[in-house]
């Protein structure tokens, strides 16, 4: 087919056979769950995740000390993240979140704490994690959080909300940012692991949603919950840059991960625009139809290019925020914008649930919002140009 793919000339041939076997994966295993994943909106499907661990996908980006597949660069990781999320984006996040959490272990954990919540993710049955910011009064601004850490004799004692947690109440592990300092913005915030058992942690009922309905979220509540001094992850008040750098590179991977809804979108809405007739010729032949499908592939190759430059540029050890943000930004949009060309596409089908067009354009929409919004994504990148 005539369409831009995931095969750029220059990947490894590492990268190659991970990217072919997260291909076949999400065909085989993905796709055609995904529709009653979908339907049935507040369940996880947690045998597909069982699945997945065994061919190593929940597990590659892991360090192998810890067991894990030991390929850590960002560019990989894009690769997996676009196939899996063309299955379907609910449940590819789903099966590589343990990235998420691992991020800050990786980076600032002790090597007792890597093993100890990290060891268990290489595993055949891996637990689910989860990474806690947002609170229900505080989402992009988030050195304004209000969930306090108090020192105690052994350790510190946790008092907060935490709200739209992904994983919230299915994890066993918690990566949960709060304050040692309330009110002095960014100084306080430090990171701490919760384990789903502690005394004093609770959750919500899960949220229901728009799309990417195959990850729970809920809210977290975390009522004076003691914890011994090997929780705290890093440096007091370090907390804040840990975030950050997690987000340097989950937003690269959310954003390959926004491709790969919008390639679903397009490969469909070409089919579609192929068979479909209508003035006695094929829709694609009508030019208004062949120009939007035009349209959705040059966004999307657009989008994978800003998309492995921030890549590239992380695992070259630069500091890439504005990067980051560009490809998030402009990948988001353009899964949003992709599948509703799609749902145009389709007429009147692209409308109706027994098509996957509809669900990829709500599934999309959650791109432009999570892990930092299109504005915050724009605010970072007009301070790399003018400054604070
Ligand atoms: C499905 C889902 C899963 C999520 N998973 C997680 C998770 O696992 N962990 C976690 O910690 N969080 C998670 N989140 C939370 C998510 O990261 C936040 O919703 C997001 O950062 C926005 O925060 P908010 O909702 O509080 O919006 P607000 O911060 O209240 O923003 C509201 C509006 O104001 C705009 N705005 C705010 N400040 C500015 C500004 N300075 N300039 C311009 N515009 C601005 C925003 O762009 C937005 O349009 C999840 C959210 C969803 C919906």
């Amino acid at each position: 087919m005539a369409t831009p793919t995931a095969d750029s000339p220059d990947l490894t041939d590492e990268q190659r056979e991970i990217q072919a076997l997260a291909r076949e994966f999400a065909r085989a295993e993905i796709r055609p769950i995904a529709a009653e994943v979908d339907e049935s909106d507040v369940v996880s499907p947690l045998e597909v995740v069982h699945k997945a661990a065994a061919v190593g996908l929940t597990s590659f980006m892991l360090p192998e000390e810890v067991g894990g597949g030991g390929i850590g660069d960002v560019l990989t990781g894009c690769i997996v993240q676009e196939e899996l999320n063309w299955g379907c984006a609910g449940i590819g996040n789903l099966i590589t979140s343990a990235g998420f959490f691992a991020r800050p272990l990786i980076e600032v954990g002790t090597a007792e704490q890597r093993e100890r919540w990290l060891r268990p993710l290489s595993g055949p049955t891996p637990p689910l994690t989860a990474l806690a910011s947002t609170e229900p009064g505080v989402g992009s601004d988030a050195a304004a959080m209000t969930t306090a850490a108090t020192r105690t004799d052994s350790g510190y004692r946790l008092h907060g909300q935490k709200t739209w947690i992904s994983n919230g109440g299915l994890a066993e592990y918690y990566v949960i940012f709060a304050t040692v300092a309330p009110g002095t913005g960014s100084r306080g915030v430090t990171a701490f692991v919760v384990e789903k058992g502690d005394a004093g942690v609770s959750f919500g009922e899960p949220m229901r949603k728009h799309g990417q309905r195959a990850i729970v979220s809920t809210e977290v509540f975390l009522q004076d919950v003691d914890l011994p001094a090997d929780r705290l992850l890093g440096e007091e008040g370090k907390g804040f840059y840990s975030l950050m750098h997690t987000f340097d590179e989950s937003r690269i991977h959310l954003a390959a991960g926004a491709i790969g809804i919008a390639r679903a979108a397009l490969e469909y809405a070409t089919e579609y625009a192929r068979e479909r007739t209508a003035f006695g010729k094929p829709i694609g032949h009508h030019q208004a139809v062949g120009f939007r499908l035009a349209d959705m592939a040059t966004r999307i190759d657009a989008a994978r290019l800003l998309t492995h430059r921030a890549a590239r540029s992380m695992d070259a050890g630069r500091h890439v925020p504005a990067e980051a943000a560009m490809a998030k930004l402009f990948a988001s949009e353009a899964a949003t914008w992709c599948t509703w060309a799609a749902v145009q596409t389709l007429g009147g089908w692209g409308y109706s649930r027994e098509y996957p067009v509809e669900k990829w354009m709500r599934d999309a929409k959650l791109e432009e919002i999570e892990e930092g919004t299109s504005d915050i994504q724009r605010l970072i990148i007009a301070r790399s140009l003018i400054g604070r």
